[in-house]
C-alpha cells in the first residue's frame, strides 16, 4: 500500500471531556458533569410525538436535501416573527445540526490562506474547522472588563488584506457575552465596510435572560449578501440529540451548501425534521419554558458558587455557561488544563479548561444540569480544592 497521509485534527475539547465523564460514570464512579453544553430537560412533547408519528406514517425515506419544504418555511417564519426579517425558503437550509452548518459554510467560503477573524474566547470548534479548510484563524482578544465583546475598532485593527470572514457568536459560548442591537448594527456595518463575510452563530438566541429581546444580525431589510446565520434546535428547544440546525443566507450560498450536503449527509434525518415542525410553529412558548428553567438553574449555580467560594462571579446574560477565573475558586496557579484534569480525576467534577476556548486562567462550567447536580458538583469541587491546597 502506498503511504497515506492521515489528516490530523484534534477532537472537540468539550466533547472529549464529556466522553471522559461518561466513561467514568459507566465505570461506576460518581461524576458531576458540569461540562455538557445542553439543557438537560426532556425534549418538547410535541417533538417526540411528531417523531413517532412520522415513523409510524412511513416518513422514513430520504428527505429533500435542503430540508422538507414545510420545515424550511416554518424556520424562515420563526426568524421573521422574531426579527421582522423577510427570510424566504430560498434563504433557508436545514442541516444536521448547527455545527454541520458551520462546517459546510467554512468549507464553501474559505480559500487556502484566508484569514478568519474570531473574537476570543471562542467556541472550541471554530479554529479547528478553519484550519481543516486551510484557513488561518486570527484571534481578536476581548477582556472580561469589556463584557468579552469586540468593538468595530477591534475589527478594523485586526483586519488585513488576507482577512475574509468574521465569525460572530452572539450570544457567546463560553462567556455568555450578549451584544445589543446597536452594537450588532455597528459591528456588521464595519465588517461590511471592510469587505468581510459574516457568519453569525446565533444558536443561543433563545437562552437570553434579561428583559431585552435577542439582537440578531438579520433585520427587516433585504438579506445581505455577506451574511450567513447559523441557528439550531439544540439549545432553544432542548433537542440536541435530534441533530437539527439551520443556515440562513443568500440563495446562491444556500445552493452551494445544499450541493455539499447532497455529497455528504444527503440531508438531515427525515423523522427529526417532522419532529421539529410543530416545535417551530409553537417556538415562542416552548423556548419560554426552557429559558425560564435555564435561568433558574443559572441563578442557583452562580449563587451557590459565590457562596461556597466567597466569590463575586457575575450572572451571565445568556447561554448555558459560567466562564470563571480559576483564581476566584481559591486555586493556586493559572493552568486551566491542569485544573480541569485534577477536578475530574480527584474531585469527580467535569469542567472545560479556558485554554480550549483560547483563554488561559479560566474554567467553563455548564449550568444545563438539574439544580441538585449543580449544587453537589460545586460542593465536590470545594472539597477537592481544599484538600489540594
Ligand atoms: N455554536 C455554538 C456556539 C455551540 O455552542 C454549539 C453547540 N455546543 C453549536 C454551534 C452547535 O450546535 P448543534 O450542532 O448542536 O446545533
Amino acid at each position: 500500500m502506498k503511504k497515506i497521509r492521515v489528516l490530523q485534527i484534534p477532537p472537540s475539547a468539550t466533547i472529549a471531556i464529556n466522553s471522559i465523564a461518561l466513561d467514568k460514570i459507566r465505570a461506576g464512579e460518581t461524576i458531576y458533569n458540569l461540562s455538557a453544553g445542553e439543557p438537560m430537560v426532556l425534549a418538547p412533547k410535541a417533538a417526540t410525538h411528531a417523531f413517532v408519528n412520522a415513523f409510524k406514517d412511513g416518513k422514513t425515506h430520504y428527505p429533500s436535501v435542503a430540508g422538507i419544504g414545510e420545515l424550511r418555511d416554518a424556520a424562515a417564519l420563526w426568524m421573521n416573527r422574531r426579527y421582522g426579517s423577510k427570510i424566504k425558503k430560498e434563504n433557508t437550509l436545514v442541516v444536521s445540526g448547527g455545527k454541520f452548518g458551520l462546517f459546510i459554510l467554512l468549507q464553501t467560503l474559505i480559500r487556502p490562506g484566508d484569514e478568519v477573524l474570531i473574537p476570543t474566547p471562542y467556541w472550541v470548534s471554530y479554529p479547528g474547522l478553519v484550519r481543516l479548510f486551510r484557513g488561518l484563524p486570527k484571534a481578536i482578544n476581548t477582556t472580561e472588563e469589556s463584557g468579552w465583546k469586540i468593538k468595530p475598532e477591534d475589527l478594523k485593527k485586526n483586519c488585513t488584506k488576507k482577512s475574509k470572514i468574521l465569525i460572530l457568536n452572539n450570544a457567546g459560548n463560553p462567556t455568555g457575552a450578549l451584544y445589543t442591537q446597536a452594537e450588532i448594527k455597528k459591528i456588521f456595518a464595519m465588517a461590511t465596510r471592510l469587505g468581510l463575510y459574516v457568519i453569525s452563530d446565533e444558536v443561543y438566541s433563545g437562552l437570553v435572560y434579561g428583559n431585552k429581546p435577542f439582537a440578531s444580525c438579520i433585520g427587516p431589510g433585504k438579506f445581505p449578501d455577506n451574511l450567513a446565520i447559523v441557528e439550531s434546535c439544540s439549545k432553544s428547544f432542548a433537542m440536541t440529540g435530534f441533530r437539527l440546525g439551520f443556515v440562513f443566507a443568500n440563495p446562491e450560498i444556500i445552493k452551494t451548501l445544499s450541493s455539499l450536503a447532497s455529497q455528504s449527509t444527503s440531508g438531515a434525518t427525515t423523522m427529526c425534521q417532522y419532529a421539529a415542525l410543530p416545535v417551530l410553529k409553537n417556538a415562542g412558548n416552548i423556548t419560554k419554558k426552557i429559558n425560564a428553567e435555564m435561568k433558574r438553574r443559572r441563578n442557583v449555580f452562580v449563587g451557590e458558587l459565590n457562596k461556597t467560594f466567597n466569590a463575586n462571579i457575575p450572572l451571565p446574560d445568556a447561554g448555558l455557561y459560567v466562564f470563571a477565573p480559576i483564581k476566584a475558586l481559591e486555586w493556586e496557579g493559572n493552568n486551566s488544563q491542569e485544573f480541569c484534569r485534577m477536578a475530574i480525576e480527584k474531585g469527580g467534577v467535569a469542567t472545560v479548561p479556558g485554554s480550549a476556548f483560547g483563554k488561559e486562567g479560566y474554567v467553563r462550567f455548564s449550568f444545563g444540569e438539574r439544580s441538585e447536580i449543580l449544587i453537589k458538583g460545586i460542593h465536590a469541587l470545594a472539597k477537592f480544592i481544599s484538600k489540594h491546597k
